[in-house]
């Protein structure tokens, strides 16, 4: 809680209409998507450089633990107060500040949502590629913060490839600019990469400068259907290495075939093991060519059919199976426990492999979807909080889960972070003189241990 002295300070640097200290009012910026709640000692809402500047310099000042929080979507815990303390709330600093087109960027504050951005730039025919699922109620500071994507990665890549620069406070209240206005750059450090994926523990974002790509004219739909995922996963090999890159190569795996199966009308063959979504854009004139290529290059051995959608009905109905999966798990394991490992797209057999025994000697049903081009995959263990043995098989479980991706020279977080939730595990992927130059590189940006404090690391 704040001390008097403390609440007055505060209010010299924050309008009254900008800053919630009523614990009713502060609880609703204590959670996110992580299911986890703590309650901050007061809310206040960013409205520009100078006022974070002067918000830093008191946290500083009384060492009040300060968290950047952009809509709260976020899965890994990275913007719940866990130590008490200020969040500053974007959501009322979301400007487009500038577009231009000759450039191809656009400047915006960064508690704009990915959704707004994307309507405001198509107007001028482009959009920014990163495109997580929840665009319509997720910030671009949250999305820079969290180096979020979506299925277009594969081709277009994620904010660290599509941000030019930024302007931020740090944690020791210095105004910082990174980066270039231009798309080529080689001036000093990289800061812009630093920070985008620092999870609000270096650094507050005030402006973001975000390259734009040009709209596509269309786009093509494949359904690959495979007797088993290491079939799936050689077509996906052999998809990444030829030069027509689709927009999005999505998997899923034999298991959740059966749950679609259960839960849905799947019009698949009876001995579909692994499927493949296949969506490929660009110029009008070489669609159908491009798609034709991906068919041909999809009907690797293992490949039981291919099909192209030729109209939006068509279209449609092949995504309706992969669209069933969502409420077919919610139904089964409302609870369930979502990992989004990433391993190189060769070892997806393996992984699979190793997922399913693992599944088999903890009697947990693993059930895995995702990003395959990028080997980005969301592993679902379906475990029922009622259930005593699944909870305790559950930890366990989960350790050998990460210890099997890291043997596969994969990595623990492809696009969720690490937050709290996951920053016990950090030092399992991150060597220790690796580790110990992150946590010196973090208090050079905030000698104070201000900003999001207990996130990402675990206690020294
Ligand atoms: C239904 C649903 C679907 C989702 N789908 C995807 C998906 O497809 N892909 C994906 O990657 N993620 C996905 N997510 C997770 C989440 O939406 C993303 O991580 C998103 O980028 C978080 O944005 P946010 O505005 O909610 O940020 P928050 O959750 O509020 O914050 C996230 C992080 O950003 C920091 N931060 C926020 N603003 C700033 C700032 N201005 N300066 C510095 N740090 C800041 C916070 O401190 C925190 O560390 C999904 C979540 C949900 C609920």
């Amino acid at each position: 809680m704040l001390t008097k002295p403390q609440l007055k300070a505060l209010k010299d640097c924050v309008a009254a209409d900008d800053l919630l200290v009523d614990t009713a009012d502060c609880w609703a910026y204590g959670y996110d998507n992580s299911r986890q709640q703590a309650c901050p000692d007061a809310v206040v809402f960013a409205r520009g450089a100078e006022q974070l500047q002067a918000v830093v310099q008191f946290c500083n000042h009384y060492r009040v633990p300060l968290i950047p929080r952009g809509l709260g979507t976020g899965t890994t815990g990275a913007t719940v107060p866990a130590e008490g303390g200020l969040v500053v709330s974007y959501e009322r600093m979301n400007r487009i500040i500038s577009i231009v087109p000759d450039d191809r960027l656009v400047i915006v504050e960064p508690g704009v949502t990915n959704q707004a951005l994307q309507t405001a730039v198509a107007e001028h025919g482009f959009f920014w590629p990163p495109d997580p699922t929840s665009a319509a109620y997720s910030t671009i500071g949250g999305n820079l913060a969290y180096n979020s994507a979506g299925p277009r990665a594969v081709k277009y890549g994620t904010p660290r490839e599509n941000t030019l620069g930024l302007q931020a406070i740090t944690g020791a209240g210095e105004s910082i600019q990174t980066g270039v206005r231009t798309t080529k750059g080689v001036v000093g450090y990289d800061l812009t990469r630093l920070l985008i994926g620092s999870e609000g523990t270096l650094a507050l974002f005030t402006q973001a400068t975000l390259k734009l790509t040009p709209l596509s004219e269309g786009r093509r739909t494949l359904r690959a259907v495979y007797a088993d995922m290491s079939s799936a996963a050689h077509a996906v090999a052999a998809i990444m290495a030829q030069p027509v890159i689709p927009r999005s190569l999505e998997f899923i795996d034999g298991m959740a075939i059966e749950m679609i199966r259960a839960y849905s009308e799947a019009s698949l063959p009876e001995a579909a093991g692994a499927m493949l979504m296949i969506e490929v854009d660009g110029a009008r004139d070489c669609l159908e060519t491009a798609a034709q290529t991906l068919r041909r290059v999809a009907a690797t051995a293992g490949c039981l059919e291919v099909t192209v959608a030729r109209n939006e009905a068509e279209v449609k109905a092949l995504w309706a199976t992969r669209k069933a999966l969502s409420p077919a798990l919610r139904n089964v394991a409302p609870k369930k426990i979502n990992e989004d490992i990433v391993v190189p797209v060769s070892r997806m057999p393996e992984l699979i492999r190793g997922l399913r025994e693992l599944s088999e000697r903890y009697g947990v049903t693993i059930v895995n979807f995702g990003h395959a081009g990028n080997g980005n995959i969301h592993v679902n263990m379906l475990v029922d909080p009622d259930d005593e043995q699944q909870m305790a098989a559950a930890g366990p479980c989960l350790d050998e889960v990460f210890a099997l991706v890291l043997r596969l020279d994969g990595s623990l977080s492809g696009e969720h972070g690490i937050g709290l939730v996951k920053r016990d595990f950090i030092a399992r992927e991150i060597a220790p003189a690796t580790l110990a130059l992150m946590r010196r590189i973090k208090r050079q940006f905030d000698p104070n241990g201000i900003l999001n404090p207990g996130k990402l690391f675990p206690p020294a």
